[in-house]
């Protein structure tokens, strides 16, 4: 039952939402007790001088379920259980004895050094697991309690960490990952990202957030950090006077209630950034909701308080100062990624190439390192759309790099359906996933680019193997959110509700009543919808205006 609705109102307001800026400090559910009883900072000591010599067995379990996250580290589903049994069981008996790891890449900036790092990371402690999310951030699977330690060595001695890379903290700051380098960006961000990451990231100050927190700086043109499902959002604008600042936005979110992010109207000079930042952080841990862990975004806030009273709230409380009236940013490209061959400011080319739906491994990236220092300067940036792009190629190796890469089956000029589709980690390692995601939307894009050769068009194909969010299958064209489904024969077995028509910033994916499919049966139904599409769509028709 939906426990929000089971309060009468008279009872929920005397309650509260557990919101402390109006005197709701004690915790009214079990993950808020854990974070008063100890902040999830606490757990890196533990981790290194007790964990990690005596085994998994000896962790803490408000530890292992709860703070390991501060430290992007969860455990992994154990091999073998199917999507059926994932709401049945308990956590302990859904839990490997290995971690998955995030480590947190703010802007999707990487040296070749740091990449070289990951890279054998991946392949000494990982079993070879390396998948680009669609935060920028790099997920391993297979990781040892024993081998944390080592690995946060190898880290950090090239400036990376997995800090509140998962946790109720801010998470990493997504940026373009052409931030310094794009010809037409607004701004570089990448001074302010690096700002805010220095000052408040591993602070204790905002290490017990509400829930997570998510960010996105960015000047990019074709707003590749899609600032409209951010948690905090600024981009690049120009106001009247020319000069050149951000636009905040706030409340952008997914699963349950999505919700575009509102613009606060405003202009923030970028010296101002990480004091405004400061302050819309700090209103969500003050006024977010601690309740429910379902109403715990900042987006709930934001809509019942609405764009003026946040705006005002950070200005009187929080600032001590108003921000002027500031411009909103253009609207996006039809493709927000960075895919392809593309000039850069200083006279180079950047090239951006898609592996299939984020995912790399070890043995991958150390070519893809090799590959950017002989053809570039060994700079590499990860997407917000589970590519990459290698900076610094001299106009005269774009093809030989190109051509070097399609060698490992990275396509600097993809079909659409692997350019366009991304996938959550699913049952393969996620203990909430109901279904397979990762090989099943590879399968479908080998299978489409057969079937469908000559087709162009933008489309977004987004898998879940859940009715959460993570492959944000709500802002999709075509969004498969996996649940059990019964087939033909009368049999539960593993598929889809199908959601069409979403897109980002403008409308979210209608759910058609019955309209599901089989994972047996998904390639087939994806290829009716396209072919059906390509044949009936007007000049400049998108899909989401079509369906
Ligand atoms: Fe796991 Fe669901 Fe997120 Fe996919 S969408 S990674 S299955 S929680």
């Amino acid at each position: 039952m939906d426990e929000d609705r089971a309060v009468p109102p008279a009872t929920k307001r005397k309650k509260g939402e557990g919101q402390w800026a109006l005197g709701y400090r004690e915790p009214l559910n079990k993950n808020e007790e854990n974070k008063k009883n100890d902040d999830g900072l606490n757990v890196r000591n533990r981790i290194v001088d007790i964990y990690s010599k005596a085994g998994f067995d000896s962790i803490d379990p408000a530890d292992l379920r709860g703070r390991f996250r501060w430290f992007g580290l969860y455990t992994q589903r154990k091999p073998g259980i199917d999507g059926g049994k994932t709401a049945i069981l308990e956590d302990e008996e859904l839990d490997d004895r290995y971690f998955m790891m995030r480590v947190r890449i703010d802007g999707g900036q990487l040296s070749g050094e740091q990449l070289r790092t990951v890279a054998d990371i991946s392949t000494e402690f990982a079993r070879g697991t390396a998948d680009i999310t669609d935060r920028q951030n790099v997920q391993y699977h297979w990781i040892r309690i024993e081998d944390v330690p080592e690995i946060w060595n190898r880290l950090e001695a090239v400036g990376l960490s997995t800090m509140e890379a998962c946790g109720d903290t801010p998470r990493v700051i997504i940026g373009c990952p052409l931030a310094g380098i794009a010809e037409d960006e607004v701004i570089d961000a990448t001074p302010q990202i690096a700002e805010i990451h220095e000052k408040y990231i591993g602070s204790p100050e905002f290490s017990n957030l509400p829930r997570k927190f998510k960010s996105a700086l960015s000047g990019c043109t074709a707003h590749c950090t899609v600032h409209e499902i951010n948690d905090v959002a600024f981009v690049g604008v120009r106001n009247a006077e020319g000069e050149v600042g951000y636009q905040a936005f706030v409340g952008g979110g997914l699963s349950t209630n999505p919700m575009f992010a509102k613009s606060l109207g405003v202009f923030i000079k970028p010296e101002q950034a990480h004091e405004v930042w400061k302050g819309i952080v700090s209103i969500f841990r003050d006024y977010g909701y601690r309740r429910l862990r379902h109403r715990a975004r900042i987006k709930f806030l934001m809509n019942d308080w609405g764009p003026a009273k946040f705006r005002e709230v950070l200005e009187k409380e929080y600032l001590g100062y108003a921000l002027p009236d500031g411009p909103e940013p253009d609207a996006p490209l039809p493709r927000r990624d960075h895919v392809g061959v593309h000039p850069q400011k200083d006279g180079n080319y950047y090239v951006g190439f898609a592996p299939k739906v984020g995912r790399v491994n070890g043995q991958i990236l150390g070519v893809i390192a090799d590959l950017a220092e002989r053809y570039g300067s060994g700079r590499v940036r990860t997407t917000a759309e589970q590519k990459m792009v290698i900076l610094d190629v001299p106009a005269e190796n774009t093809e030989a790099l190109a051509a070097a890469l399609a060698e490992h089956d990275l396509q600097v000029h993809p079909s659409t359906f692997r350019r366009q589709t991304m996938a959550c980690t699913g049952i393969e390692y996620c203990k909430l996933a109901i279904v397979e995601t990762k090989q099943r939307a590879m399968d479908l894009i080998d299978e489409l680019e057969k079937r469908l050769p000559e087709f162009e068009q933008p489309l977004t194909i987004n898998v879940n193997g859940c009715p959460n969010a993570c492959a944000r299958i709500q802002v999709a064209d075509i969004g498969l959110k996996g649940q059990l489904v019964v087939d033909e024969n009368g049999d539960q077995v593993e598929g889809f509700q199908i959601h069409l028509g979403g897109q980002v910033g403008a409308s979210f994916g209608k759910k058609v009543r019955g309209l599901k499919t089989t994972s047996a049966g998904l390639t087939d139904y994806v290829e009716r919808v396209v072919r059906k599409y390509d044949e009936q769509r007007g000049e400049g028709e998108t899909f989401a205006a079509w369906v």
